[in-house]
């Protein structure tokens, strides 16, 4: 059978500004034939077995040619699959997605469309300026900057002047000054506002707003590339005052998060909309064991325990997972009590509708245990990682507990964007956070021995983290309560130093 080509729009590189039916259709996709300006957070929406081709334009080695990508996408629709063709910004604006279809068409394959948020207004949007506005332009024309090689530009610069409204050239960074030439040679005024907006709604964007007359050289000063979109009219003086995205509290600073890609999402995007830069440098990732004797062994005598603790939503997940997979579910914990370390593993708990008995009142396994002993003689079931803070068990024997410590989750290093790490390392002071010890010790451990750790910024969600760090480091800093929130309030007050 005849699969499907989705036609989608990806925005213009924030991640956020993929709409729900493009995000409902990356999930779905068996084949996704994506452009070089896609940011590899969208391909993280692919179920994992999807199939992903690159048919981006790079600087060493060649692009596929138009008629290749038409032929892809018509090769794997006749194979059956689900094919997303995902192009930056809105699929029809300058994108060719035009004649993709044309060959699909032809062949009778069915297709769909789902639009996307063009750079035309959403590189100006983040870069403060409004595309109309009552006062300045009641018209906005979209252009091309783009020429044949050798080949003069075939822009009728004479029609746009004469219509007075707001100009955005895509693709003009290397005409720039012919751009701006014609445009004061068919009579627009050299002090009409204008701007380029460079990376726009990216973590990294940089514009120039300045005249017509003098945007070429102050962007050539500024060195500002492509991709970039050029704003002239009367709405790009408004750039400044509407300077929302600038001035956001982040903007400027890169921060490296080293969480877990799974449990990354509520930080990373918290950071994101604070305007920084993050990197993803997951230096953990749990690997639940899926044969574990051990624990089908407790869990087969699960009333046999008085307490069972968990140090992590993670540790709740497998635990839970195995649970139902013996064929058993919430009600087998009627007779024990449930600790968690703090507010997201508590959480984990509530989502399966489960309450904490405890949760001690500083989060970490010190407290965790000590609040344990207060309570009980044991035993105490603990669900967690292999290598899970010695702490723990130390302090429970310490105090006369008896415990059953069960590994259910391995953990490993992923090994992703160490070069960027690394040059972000070289290049100058790096902020980094840690969510708990062993992310502590995987970043440690992924540089090579010697590596110069002195102008790092360890920032840390908790005391235990942090002791890690300052094995490693001179500047730390503890977030007031061992919560993602307050992680975040300690790198915005780093921030306002
Ligand atoms: N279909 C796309 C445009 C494709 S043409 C859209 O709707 O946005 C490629 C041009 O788009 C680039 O040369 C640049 O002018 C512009 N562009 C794409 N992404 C951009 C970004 N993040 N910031 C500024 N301009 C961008």
């Amino acid at each position: 059978m005849t699969g499907k080509v989705t036609l989608v729009g990806a925005g213009p590189g924030d991640p956020g500004l993929l709409t729900r039916k493009g995000e409902a259709a990356l999930r779905g996709a068996e084949v996704v034939v994506y452009d070089r300006l896609i940011v590899p957070e969208l391909l993280e929406l692919l179920p994992p077995t999807a199939e992903r081709i690159d048919v981006g334009k790079q600087a060493d080695c060649h692009p596929a040619p138009q008629w290749r990508i038409n032929e892809i996408l018509v090769e794997k629709a006749l194979e059956g699959k689900n094919v997303v063709r995902l192009k930056g910004g809105d699929p029809f604006l300058f994108g060719r997605g035009g004649e993709e279809l044309d060959l699909l068409a032809e062949h009778h394959i069915p297709f769909e469309v789902v639009p996307g948020v063009t750079s035309a207004i959403a590189a100006p949007a983040y870069g403060g300026i409004p595309v109309t506005h009552r006062d300045y332009a009641s018209s906005l024309h979209i252009v091309t900057g783009h020429a044949k090689a050798g080949s003069p530009l075939r822009i009728n610069f004479r029609a746009l002047a004469e219509a007075g409204g707001t100009c955005v050239f895509l693709m003009g960074v290397s005409a720039l000054e012919r751009i701006c030439g014609g445009l004061l040679e068919a009579g627009m005024a050299e002090n009409t506002p204008a701007a380029v907006v460079e990376r726009g709604t990216l973590p990294g964007q940089r514009k120039v707003v300045s005249t017509l007359g003098r945007l070429a050289e102050e962007a050539r000063r500024a060195e500002l590339h492509s991709p970039a979109v050029i704003v002239v009219g009367g709405v790009a003086a408004l750039s400044d005052r509407f300077d929302w995205f600038d001035a956001l509290p982040l903007k400027g600073r890169t921060i490296v998060v080293t969480r877990s890609k799974r449990r990354a999402g509520a930080l990373r995007s918290r950071l994101r909309e604070l305007g920084a830069d993050v990197v993803d440098y997951p230096c953990i990732e749990t690997v639940p064991r899926r044969e574990n004797p051990a624990l089908e062994q407790c869990l087969a005598q699960i009333n046999r325990f008085d307490w069972v603790a968990f140090t992590s939503s993670a540790g709740v997940e497998v635990f839970f997972d195995a649970l139902w997979r013996l064929g058993m579910d919430g009600r087998a914990l009627s007779g024990v009590k449930l600790a968690a370390v703090g507010p997201s593993t508590a959480q984990a708990l509530e989502t399966r509708h489960l309450r904490a008995d405890y949760v001690p009142p500083v989060y970490d396994t010190e407290h965790l245990a000590l609040g344990l002993a207060a309570r009980t003689k044991g035993p105490v079931l603990l669900p967690r990682a292999a290598l899970g803070s010695p702490i723990l068990p130390r302090v429970l024997e310490e105090q006369g507990v008896a415990f059953t410590d069960v590994p259910v989750y391995d953990t490993v290093f992923p090994g992703e964007n160490a070069d960027e790490v690394r040059s972000l390392l070289a290049a100058g002071e790096t902020w980094v956070t840690f969510t708990s010890a062993s992310t502590v010790r995987g970043f440690v451990n992924s540089l090579e021995p010697g590596t110069d750790l002195s102008r790092v910024l360890w920032l840390c969600i908790g005391p235990q983290t942090a002791a890690e760090c300052a094995r490693h480091g001179i500047r730390t800093r503890v977030a007031r309560e061992a919560t993602v929130p307050a992680l975040v309030d300690l790198i915005l007050d780093a921030a306002k130093e």
